[in-house]
């Protein structure tokens, strides 16, 4: 254990697997989570059924790779620790029909805390509730497991039944391969409001409208669409795996003097005071709930602004532009193995949406 940053991390040597050794875990979907906790799971000797509704087209998954399926209330009856790895938006419909299995003293396990933290599932008093969320999607979660490297995540405690909350989590983090990297200790709040706040602002929303809003304002001032796909896009990527490695200072150190002169200059014009204050309101709308209303409503709506939105950005001109470069040029060659793990991440998604 070390708490050399403000958080505590735990590591292997933390985590004692007799709390999970003889526990029975019900791993409630298949996808890109499921599939890597319920295999790693198996393999570290835990018990596991899958649980997945009759005739979902993930039974077959599960089955090749020797597990376990049933449905996830004859899941859940025969589970100590429930984990909940269904979609996010499901969760309230699949936790509805299993209610009724858990026991005093059973676990509800999350990777996510969304649900729990803005009260669209109420566990019982009686039920230990904790999240184990490793900070990577599942095939990696899988693939890091088999090569004996681990995955970082985090560790959260809502609710401490038994009094064995905290000790049961680290022993299912062992077991899935996270303590071999880290876990780094949370609460569900922590873990939502931070993970949404960082894929709305920063990650996913951010870093899409700032590419697409300096490839327009090239494209309009005249230049072609090629040079401004390569500036604004393809060497995101560069940039941000210099920063990953370690840290803007090296992404300073490798760039031109002029590069950064021009870039520690100009930076704060483009996320001046005002892309700050829209920050804070984008973050005041997490935490006062305001965003997960208007995602729950969204989805009793059917999505449609969802998916006119996400229409509009498929048929952005930027994606017409970056499918021809990338057929054309050698690092397409490098972009197919990335592809592949995209691809099966698509794969995992239509599953989910069967
Ligand atoms: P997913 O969309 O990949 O897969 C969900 C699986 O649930 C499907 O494959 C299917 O087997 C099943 N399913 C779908 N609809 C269902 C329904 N109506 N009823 C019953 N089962 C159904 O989900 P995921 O991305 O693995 O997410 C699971 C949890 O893990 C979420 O809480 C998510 O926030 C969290 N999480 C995901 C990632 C990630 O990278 N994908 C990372 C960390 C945490
Ligand atoms: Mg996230």
């Amino acid at each position: 254990m070390t708490d050399e940053f403000d958080t505590t991390v735990y590591y292997d040597d933390d985590a004692d697997s007799t709390h999970i050794e003889d526990e029975t875990v019900a791993v409630l979907g298949y996808g890109s989570q499921g599939h890597a906790h319920a295999q790693n799971l198996a393999d570290s000797g835990v018990d596991v059924i899958v649980g997945l509704r009759d005739g979902s087209s993930s039974r077959e998954a599960a089955e090749a790779d020797g597990l376990d399926v049933a449905t996830p209330k004859a899941a859940a009856s025969e589970a100590d620790i429930v984990s909940v790895l269904v979609p996010d938006t499901v969760q309230p419909a699949v936790y509805d029909d299993i209610r009724s299995e858990l026991e005093a003293g059973d676990t509800l396990q999350f990777a996510h805390g969304f649900n729990v933290h803005y009260g669209q599932i109420e566990p019982p008093e009686d039920v230990d509730v904790t999240m184990i969320a490793p900070k990577s999607p599942g095939h990696l979660v899988r693939r890091n497991y088999e090569n004996s490297e681990g995955t970082p995540g985090l560790l959260a405690v809502y609710q401490d039944a038994t009094g064995d909350a905290k000790q049961e989590a680290l022993a299912y983090g062992k077991a899935i391969g996270c303590t071999r990297a880290g876990v780094v200790e949370t609460t569900f709040r922590e873990e939502t409001e931070t993970d949404l706040f960082g894929e709305q602002a920063v990650l996913c929303g951010g870093v899409t409208e700032l590419i697409k809003a300096g490839y327009e304002t090239l494209v309009d001032a005249g230049y072609s669409p090629e040079m401004a796909y390569f500036e604004c896009l393809n060497e995101m990527k560069l940039i941000v795996d210099l920063m990953y490695e370690g840290g803007m200072g090296e992404m300073w150190d490798s760039v031109s003097d002029t590069a950064e002169y021009g870039g520690l200059t100009r930076g704060e014009m483009i996320v001046d005071e005002t892309a700050r204050e829209n920050m804070e309101e984008v973050l005041e709308a997490v935490q006062n709930g305001e965003f997960a209303r208007e995602w729950i409503t969204e989805n009793q709506a059917g999505r449609p602004s969802y998916h006119q939105r996400r229409t509009a950005e498929k048929n952005h001109e930027i994606e017409d532009v970056g499918e021809r470069l990338r057929e054309l040029f050698a690092w397409a060659d490098d972009a197919d193995q990335t592809e592949e793990s995209s691809d099966q991440q698509t794969t995992e998604k239509a599953t989910a949406d069967d």
